[in-house]
């Protein structure tokens, strides 16, 4: 192995990962001013937001930017970034949120998979911040 070769590590991906990630939240705006978005079945998407896997505790809106995409009719995608000012950790939050009956499912990268969530609330609750809890546990297993 050359010299080269040995600098090229876990460790040089993990910062220029981090690295990555920083640009992007720098320069891209908050999903809250791209919010709200109504799925097809009337369901209003008001906030999206992550935990901290580090000190668990909520990023803000504020500190959640990225983009949301609403080009697949009916589906809203996001490709974002929490950052948490305490542990200065940029946390990767992605993932498509789907019409299912009158609710919204939602759909997650975990480990490297897809992985499906129902999410069942009555008609009245439509925001997304009523289910924040439930999205805490998801996020706080993702690492
Ligand atoms: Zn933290």
């Amino acid at each position: 192995m050359s010299a080269n070769q040995h600098n090229i590590g876990p460790h040089m991906a993990a910062n220029e990962a981090a690295k990555v990630a920083l640009t992007r939240f720098a320069s891209e705006s908050t999903l809250a001013s791209q919010l709200p978005v109504k799925l097809k079945n009337g369901f209003e998407v008001e906030e999206l937001s992550t935990v901290c896997p580090r000190c668990k505790q909520d990023i803000c809106p504020e500190n959640t930017r990225g983009t949301i995409s609403t080009a697949f009719a009916g589906i809203l995608m996001f490709d974002a970034h929490g950052f948490c000012r305490q542990c200065m950790l940029c946390v990767p939050f992605c993932g498509r949120v789907k019409p299912h009956g009158t609710n919204f499912e939602l759909e997650t990268i975990k480990q490297g998979k897809w992985v499906r969530y129902n999410v069942e609330l009555p008609w009245t609750l439509r925001a997304w911040r009523f289910v924040r809890d439930q999205w805490r546990k998801i996020a706080g297993h993702a690492r």
